[in-house]
């Protein structure tokens, strides 16, 4: 029996990760579970789900949370205390946290010497070398969770990192991946949450859209894998291949499967191990073409911001994805052109002077930094 903490329950992957464990009730058991503000879904899986402590992020709706769950043996901590993040008897913290809130509970979690599922990629873009610093301190694992990295480490299986010729990332273009320039002057709110492939929360889903999720995949490549390893986009409309690596003898290794984030999840729960999946297969004659294009860097911007941000590094890549969480909200929120996003964190990371990365609070002041500028940036501009 695994014993699970679960950071962001309520989001999209901590539903997933929720439904994975239902469907195993005999391999793994929640302990403890964390959530950011949906009360009543976080109340429900409580109910469901019995952990020994749940956290709330948003503390306003933390006495709402202690009465609908008050008949229940549970205890409602503090979410600075990151007790849900260090719980003694808990094998395995899963992340599915969103954006850089998920940096502070990770190192937690690797500090108190856990093994981390690692969904959130933000936590290792901002802070890439602290995090694998605090995991190799403390002798844990990050497992990823992102499809892509859990193809990547699938396909990494009883072979040696120094032979990795090249990592191919893969990305599904999003649902601009035909539009033209002009096309892309009107893109609305609802446009860009429509994604072809994958079901997700609304600030990946537009990430997507942009391809800065895969600038920021990019990243989280680098440091999961190497940062000396090259990384190669390619655009695979269908998602079926997951990631590949190339090795020094040209041979190429794939992860294929359908779309479905319970997959990766599941891997990560039972890693090194599997476990039977109740899930539909992949059906290749259905699927019939998987097809392969090159990113176009002119319509995707976000893409070269992100190569870039690592390039610069030291506090850049908090920078680009704190300015990245800022745009991408204004633009849900309708405040700012879809066209924008990528203009605005260009506009941010030149006005930033990078500077090095000693400990957790440089990166929160950076993160602090971006979201400040950012905001004052779209309010002059619009
Ligand atoms: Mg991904």
């Amino acid at each position: 029996m695994k014993k699970i903490s679960l950071l962001g329950s309520t989001g999209s992957i901590g539903v997933n990760t929720l439904d994975v464990v239902e469907r195993n009730p005999e391999s793994f058991q929640v302990l403890a579970m964390s959530a950011g503000s949906n009360v009543d879904l976080f109340a429900e899986q409580i109910r469901k789900f019995k952990p020994k402590i749940a956290s709330l992020f948003d503390t306003t709706k933390v006495a709402t949370l202690k009465e609908r769950v008050a008949d229940l043996d549970v205890e409602i901590v503090p979410v600075e205390e990151g007790a849900v993040a260090t719980l003694p008897e808990v094998d395995v913290v899963v992340s599915g946290v969103v954006g850089s809130a998920g940096l502070v509970p990770a190192m937690q979690a690797l500090k108190a010497g856990k093994n981390l599922a690692l969904a959130n990629k933000e936590t290792l873009v901002i802070a890439g070398e602290l995090v694998l610093k605090e995991a190799e301190k403390t002798n844990s694992q990050i497992i990823p969770i992102d499809s892509e990295h859990s193809a990547i480490f699938q396909a990494l299986n009883g072979e040696k990192k120094e032979r990795i010729k090249k990592i191919i990332l893969t990305a599904s273009g999003g649902p601009f991946r035909t539009y033209s320039l002009e096309q892309m002057e009107s893109i609305t709110v609802k446009d860009a949450l429509k994604h072809p492939n994958w079901d997700m929360g609304a600030k990946i889903t537009i990430d997507s859209s942009t391809m800065m999720n895969k600038g920021l995949e990019y990243i989280e490549a680098k440091w999961l894998f190497g940062l000396d390893t090259p990384v190669e986009i390619i655009v695979h409309a269908q998602s079926i291949i997951h990631s590949m690596i190339e090795f020094v003898d040209t041979s190429i290794m794939a992860q294929l499967g359908l779309p479905d984030m319970r997959v990766p999840i599941a891997y990560a729960l039972t890693y090194p191990d599997r476990f039977e999946c109740d899930l539909p297969s992949l059906d290749l004659a259905t699927m019939g073409d998987l097809t392969f294009e090159a990113p176009d860097f002119e319509r995707f911007p976000c893409l070269q911001l992100a190569i870039d941000a690592l390039e610069t590094g030291q506090t850049m890549p908090a920078i680009l994805n704190a300015a990245n969480e800022v745009a991408v909200q204004a633009f849900l929120d309708e405040l700012i052109p879809y066209k924008d996003i990528a203009e605005i964190i260009r506009m941010v990371m030149h006005n930033h002077r990078p500077s090095p990365l000693n400990d957790l609070q440089d990166v929160l002041n950076a993160d602090q930094w971006a979201r400040e500028e950012t905001t004052k940036l779209i309010t002059v501009t619009h």
